[in-house]
């Protein structure tokens, strides 16, 4: 039976001329259609993740396709049963994906070379190949590929620092890279092959094409994949899946991602409802014991039932709360 939704996922690196005035237009355009979703404009081209129902979604390629700048966007398609989002957001941005560099890549001029996913498959398991995850810390945390390097990065902007500072272990060596839907990839391994790297290959579409190969199926990706939408993870093996991401807290298999308490900290863990509840869904004792702690917040909990869950993990408030 097929779901009542679809999700599409799509990018194109493209001259738009007038991108602010494209975004206006393009915002009118999805609210008549009904479509929910976010997507970036730019001069350099079109990002987004909307979803809608079937007839939605396909009205929306068919006519994207039958504008000459987009005929070439391929759609990665997810059924769902619910949206996966609440709102539609058009916005303009001076670029798509920011590395901050001194001069940007344009990845129509230079780009690593496409790998299909059964090429991409064989290059992770070459011991020659070096495979970097180009995607942040936290989307690793949750599933990536078998043997994939981790940069410890929080945003991509900080990509390019963190390779030249490990530049020694890449240089001389085959790289392979992969995002969630090939964009990030496109001007990143085009920036690896200005700043010296010979041979430079990049997953074609992303993992999101790559778990829906009927050849390799997923296979050697372990966890799920990260998503900016409300579904937060999708699943990409369709052989077998390996739990990789780990509870912030104990340290057990763990897939459930939510934001620090703190809003000022609001950082990703992942943790289970056990541990949430345990710990004030808080990363750290500060997160924990901050006044504005939103979990402590909508669960109402007076001073007296915060004390009580600090004290079960021997902690305590500060003298000045009370
Ligand atoms: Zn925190």
């Amino acid at each position: 039976m097929s779901k009542d939704y679809r999700v599409l996922l799509y990018y194109q690196y493209v001259t738009i001329e007038k991108p602010e005035q494209f975004t206006t237009e393009h915002l009118t355009f999805c609210r008549k259609i009904g479509l929910k979703g976010r997507i970036l404009v730019a001069t350099e081209g079109i990002n987004g993740t909307i979803s809608g129902t079937y007839e939605q979604t396909q009205l929306y390629m068919d006519t994207m396709h039958a504008d000459k700048r987009f005929a070439d966007i391929i759609f990665k398609i997810d059924e769902e049963n619910i949206s996966a989002f609440k709102k539609m957001h058009v916005r303009y941005r001076q670029e798509l994906v920011t590395l901050s560099l001194e001069d940007d890549i344009n990845p129509n001029e230079l780009t690593g070379t496409y790998l299909e996913p059964e090429e991409f498959h064989k290059a992770i398991l070459d011991e020659n190949t070096i495979v970097i995850d180009a995607r942040n810390n936290y989307e690793y945390d949750l599933g990536h590929f078998r043997g994939a390097v981790r940069p410890e990065i929080r945003t991509f902007r900080e990509l390019p620092q963190w390779i030249r500072e490990n530049k020694e272990k890449f240089m001389d060596k085959r790289i392979v890279t992969y995002c969630t839907g090939g964009i990030r990839c496109e001007k990143f391994s085009g920036w690896l092959l200005k700043e010296g790297f010979e041979d430079v290959g990049q997953l074609h579409g992303g993992i999101a094409t790559y778990g829906k190969d009927p050849e390799v199926q997923g296979e050697l990706w372990d966890g799920q994949m990260y998503v900016f939408d409300t579904r937060i993870s999708v699943p990409i093996n369709q052989k077998e899946h390996v739990i990789v991401g780990r509870d912030w807290f104990d340290g057990s298999p763990c897939e459930r991602y939510v934001n620090c308490a703190n809003p000022k900290c609001n950082r990703k863990i992942l943790i289970s409802e056990e541990n949430e509840y345990k710990y004030l869904k808080g990363c750290s004792h500060e997160c924990r014991i901050a006044p504005k702690n939103i979990y402590v917040k909508n669960n109402q909990l007076n001073q007296d039932e915060v004390s009580e869950r600090l004290a079960a993990i021997g902690e305590k408030l500060p003298a000045t709360a009370l």
